[in-house]
């Protein structure tokens, strides 16, 4: 009985006939596919993208070199030098993010205590040479400086932060 059935079918192009109904369908529902980078996808006030340090409203750096976001990172992609300035406070003199190692986990920006180390929505970025995605402080604080109004903006959209 099965061979009879087995041979109707590729007779009458059983699975030909079937696909193309399966392709068929596809033609009148709502399509998914986007025509990026025109169009995007919405992006979550949580994205985890590039990441950026962030300053208070009169310039300060917020980042108080506790390490602990270099401590949490699973990648061991932060690396961070410090020293005591003159009036006493604590801060970077070196900050590095190695973006070849980060696995973007958000872990570094829920570590730390000030909200200084943040990843923005900004994923459209690459390297071309050695190097290019080693972000320096410089680098982050200048992300920081880009981003802030977004970041802030998403901040006060999300009620963990309220
Ligand atoms: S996002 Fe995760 S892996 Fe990347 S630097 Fe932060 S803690 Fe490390
Ligand atoms: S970015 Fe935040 S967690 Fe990391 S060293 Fe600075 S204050 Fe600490």
């Amino acid at each position: 009985m099965n061979t009879v059935i087995s041979y109707f079918k590729s007779l009458t192009l059983w699975e030909l006939v079937k696909g193309l109904h399966l392709t068929g369908g596809y033609l009148i529902k709502r399509k998914i596919t986007i025509q990026y980078p025109e169009e995007k996808t919405p992006q979550s006030p949580r994205f985890r993208g590039l990441h950026a340090l962030r300053r208070y409203p009169n310039g300060e750096e917020r980042c108080i070199a506790c390490k602990l976001c270099e401590a949490v990172c699973p990648a061991l992609a932060i690396t961070i030098e410090s020293e005591p300035r003159e009036d006493g406070t604590r801060r970077t003199t070196r900050y590095d993010i190695d973006l070849t190692k980060c696995i973007f986990c958000g872990f570094c920006e829920e570590s730390c205590p000030v909200d200084s180390i943040v990843e923005t929505r900004h994923f459209e970025y690459h390297g071309e040479q050695r190097g290019d995605l080693l972000m320096t402080k410089q680098n982050l604080l200048a992300n920081g400086d880009r981003f802030e109004a977004q970041i802030a903006a998403d901040r006060a959209s999300e009620s963990r932060y309220r």
